[in-house]
């Protein structure tokens, strides 16, 4: 598993001049406004030669992007069965193939970005429930995400300080704003 990202002078850039973030075993999620860099955070995890990646022991990495890895878009990356499927599928569906297909073995570390993207309330915690479990297998998550469903008793990294509370407050009011109507 990875235990501590030392970034590069290049990424420091586009992750709010952090220089180091740590995690840990089982589910780790990082919070942040849209433009924070926890995108950024990901690919640079997955495949920045410059950044320093501090692991216990050597860690293959996965990671899912729910646009990028979108099987509609014309030039997804991915088998061709997946795209097949994605012409009778909605966009929720394809996304769950996607990440059922992601070849998962002990000690890996899963990298998802925003993997609420495209899904119902109740695929969302169908997917909460096996973020769970794919943690029991010993297997990292680093899950970035807006979404509340993910928030649970996970390590949290803000890329703004108190943006898990925000984050909860806003819902919050939403919900209670709605039963008055
Ligand atoms: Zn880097």
């Amino acid at each position: 598993m990875l235990k501590r990202i030392e970034l590069c002078f290049n990424h420091q850039r586009f992750v709010h001049k952090i220089k180091a973030v740590d995690f840990v075993s089982g589910m780790n999620l990082v919070l942040g406004p849209n433009g924070s860099g926890k995108s950024s955070l990901l690919r640079a995890i997955h495949s920045c030669p410059d950044c320093i990646r501090i692991e216990d022991k050597s860690t293959k990495y996965h990671y899912f992007n729910g646009e990028l890895m979108n099987p509609h878009r014309k030039n997804a990356k991915g088998n061709s069965l997946l795209r097949c499927r994605a012409m009778f599928a909605s966009h929720g569906e394809s996304m769950r193939d996607v990440l059922a297909f992601i070849p998962l073995s002990h000690g890996d570390t899963l990298l998802l970005d925003e993997p609420e993207s495209g899904q119902d309330m109740e695929w969302m915690l169908r997917i909460a429930k096996g973020f769970r479990e794919v943690s029991r297998l010993k297997c990292q998550l680093i899950v970035a995400t807006h979404h509340p469903v993910f928030m649970g008793k996970s390590h949290v990294i803000e890329f703004q300080r108190g943006y898990r509370k925000k984050l909860n407050r806003i819902y919050q009011d939403i919900l209670a704003k709605n039963v008055k109507y």
